[in-house]
């Protein structure tokens, strides 16, 4: 498969580190960049779910920048108090939801039967999904690293349809390099990212080959160049780095053309 045919994706996941001003001004910062993003490149922006909503329409009209929620209930709708539903998400003008982020899989205890279920009513509603995977430091220690990520993607992604399979990136986030300053050395990124390719190959013969992988933990501006040349990583997902414009548009601006 001829690299072209999957789409670069650049997404910032802000976390809950702005307020809604903040995030509307952060976006308005980066608009320069923005407006010129080739076509084949996307540019995700996750704000905390209060600034949806004005995100949306800072960036009307930006064919290749999306906005995206950093979660979704498991549920349409119900008794789910102080959950967020993906269909009203979708109903914002919100394009994309990141399900299994390891902070939600830690923090909120969510489990592999949760986030299959996130992810079926996030496709259900219109949403396309980020899904990120990662093994913690003692999983790499004992060498299962691999063997964990293939689980976390048969538990709760890798029963949906082809079509379904289409509208979904996968991040790869290894947990001891988020938010810590370490990142993986290049040819352990690109193990893993060709161990999901063929794990996804394998999987969808049609979609697998097509699917967006994106690296996440500790990428800047610094190592985000030597990151998206390497063969099966197709971009980025970016906590710390994407709270700067300026660091941002370098980290965008490192994407191969
Ligand atoms: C993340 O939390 O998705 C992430 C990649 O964080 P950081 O870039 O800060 O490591």
């Amino acid at each position: 498969m001829n690299m072209s045919s999957r789409k670069r994706i650049v997404a910032a996941n802000w976390k809950m580190n702005l307020t809604v001003g903040e995030s509307e001004l952060l976006a308005t910062e980066m608009r320069s960049v923005l407006t010129t993003m080739p076509r084949h490149c996307e540019v995700v922006l996750a704000p905390s779910f209060p600034a949806l909503e004005r995100l949306v329409k800072a960036v009307a009209g930006l064919d290749s920048v999306q906005i995206a929620a950093q979660d979704c209930a498991p549920a349409i709708r119900g008794a789910h108090t102080g959950e967020v539903s993906s269909l009203v998400l979708s109903e914002l003008g919100v394009q994309k939801v990141i399900i299994g982020h390891s902070e939600r899989r830690i923090n909120n205890k969510e489990d592999h039967l949760t986030l299959k279920k996130k992810v079926d009513v996030a496709l259900e509603t219109g949403l396309d999904i980020i899904f990120c995977c990662g093994e913690t430091t003692q999983q790499r220690k004992e060498g299962i690293h691999m063997q964990i990520i293939e689980q976390q993607l048969k538990d709760s992604l890798l029963h949906l349809t082809d079509t379904q399979l289409a509208s979904v990136a996968i991040a790869y986030e290894p947990v001891w390099a988020i938010g810590t300053g370490l990142t993986p050395t290049s040819e352990q990124i690109e193990e893993m990212h060709g161990y999901l390719r063929a794990l996804l190959n394998r999987t969808s013969a049609k979609v697998g080959p097509t699917l967006s992988l994106l690296y996440g933990g500790s990428c800047n501006a610094s190592n985000a160049a030597s990151i998206f040349a390497l063969e099966n990583v197709d971009g980025g997902l970016i906590g710390g780095a994407s709270l700067k414009a300026d660091e941002f548009m370098r980290i965008l601006n490192s994407l191969p053309q």
